[in-house]
């Protein structure tokens, strides 16, 4: 029986959590500026809302599904991604009279096989651009995605890009993929025999060498789409264009879910490796009638955070500011009192302020200080309570002083 941290998943010291706050900010000051309104829904769903959302024949609900039975016989499931929740969500809510901007944060849970970059509980920002059909949305969303990762300060991005038609489009590209592998048909893998006959465009996802070698010959599917999907397509290029923001048609893009139409996308850096996509997403026009709403066409996508928090790490690119800090150090049984008071007057004036409990030497106190960055001392002994005087000492420049006690605030505040 293993005591340590379960398998996929990690902790999140002090220090980590300080840069995904830094990431949250940043990410909820761009969703502003693109009208979007945040959204947070339970991180587990009824069986149910995954299995008709995603597709029975993907990978996440064939194999990576945290799926339980609860005390009241209930099939419930650790939400895999966010999007078919929040569609749960809106059409519980009826919020899809009008169309809705939203975003969300947290964590999602995949039993997958843990590598760098792929973990069973991973986070998540995404985006969803509900009740809107129009090629702006999908390219409103590539920007805001491509703005937010450069506010973050991430260079080397790539947007790969690609349309995989509307529904009706889909019979035909079926029917071309299924003709194109047939001569292969005894070469292929039991799955990727299964994937041809129930949905062979999640082929052209495949990682397989073979595969991919096959699809060197394979001339693509974009003569299978009708006029509106590529008119559809032609427009969010020229959008992205316009704003002269870079992107890579890429033919065989189709993305792991069932529930696309028309765009898909991905947003990848050269520093991640094998697993190289940030972000993902694309069209989903049908997914919300699949759940039983009403028919609402929808754009979104989703990026990982661990994911992100390793490209930034690498490129040094987090500014944390730190607030200041005071670390008040008594020295004597009547020191200790008053100083548990001026703390807590302190804090009320807003500033942050902490004692080490249990330290008697004012060596060790101003060792810890150090080591937690404070930002000044406040020593208090016998003398300075008699003289009603605070010896005041900075950190930085090692400077100290004698303030009155009642000049302590105001000092702190010109610190802040
Ligand atoms: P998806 O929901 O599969 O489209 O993934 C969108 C993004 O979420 C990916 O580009 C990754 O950044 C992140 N992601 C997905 N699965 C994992 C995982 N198992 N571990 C870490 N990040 C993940």
């Amino acid at each position: 029986m293993s005591l340590k941290v379960s398998r996929g998943t990690q902790d999140f010291l002090p220090r980590s959590c300080k840069k995904l706050d830094f990431i949250l900010r940043k990410a909820r000051a761009v969703f502003e500026h693109y009208a979007f309104q945040e959204i947070s829904t339970p991180i587990f769903e009824n069986t149910a809302v995954f299995m008709q959302g995603i597709g029975e024949d993907t990978d996440i609900i064939q194999k990576e599904m945290y799926t339980f039975q609860d005390k009241g016989q209930r099939s419930l499931t650790l939400r895999p991604e966010g999007t078919a929740a929040v569609v749960r969500a809106c059409i519980e809510h009826r919020l899809l009279t009008s169309s809705q901007k939203l975003f969300y944060v947290g964590p999602f849970f995949r039993y997958e096989r843990p590598q760098a970059g792929r973990y069973r509980q991973f986070h998540q920002i995404g985006a969803e651009y509900l009740g809107e059909s129009s090629p702006y949305a999908d390219a409103e969303l590539i920007i805001l995605a491509y703005r937010l990762f450069s506010s973050l300060g991430l260079k080397d991005l790539h947007i790969s890009i690609n349309t995989i038609g509307d529904s009706s489009s889909r019979p035909a590209i079926c029917a071309l993929i299924r003709d194109f592998f047939t001569p292969y048909h005894s070469q292929l893998s039991a799955h990727v025999q299964q994937l041809l006959r129930q949905n062979p465009l999640r082929i052209l996802d495949s990682k397989d060498p073979f595969i991919q070698t096959c699809l060197e010959r394979f001339s693509g599917f974009q003569s299978c789409l009708n006029k509106e999907s590529l008119t559809h397509y032609q427009c969010v290029l020229s959008l992205l264009d316009l704003e002269k923001i870079p992107y890579k048609e890429t033919p065989f893009l189709v993305r792991g879910l069932d529930y696309y139409t028309h765009t898909t996308f991905e947003i990848c850096s050269e520093q991640l490796g094998a697993q190289s996509a940030i972000c993902g997403g694309g069209r989903y026009d049908h997914l919300v009638e699949k759940l039983k709403g009403p028919a609402t066409p929808a754009v979104g996508f989703a990026f990982g955070l661990e994911r992100l928090l390793t490209i930034l790490d690498q490129e040094n690119s987090f500014k944390i500011d730190t607030k200041p800090l005071v670390v008040f150090i008594p020295l004597g049984i009547e020191a200790e009192q008053s100083c548990f008071s001026y703390m807590e007057q302190c804090r009320k004036a807003g500033i942050a302020c902490h004692r080490f409990l249990g330290l008697t030497k004012l060596s060790q106190h101003l060792k810890h200080a150090h080591n937690l960055n404070a930002t000044a001392c406040v020593i208090i002994g016998e003398n300075e309570l008699q003289t009603q005087q605070f010896l005041f000492k900075h950190m930085d420049s090692g400077e100290q002083s004698h303030i009155p006690i009642d000049q302590l605030i105001s000092t702190m505040e010109a610190m802040k």
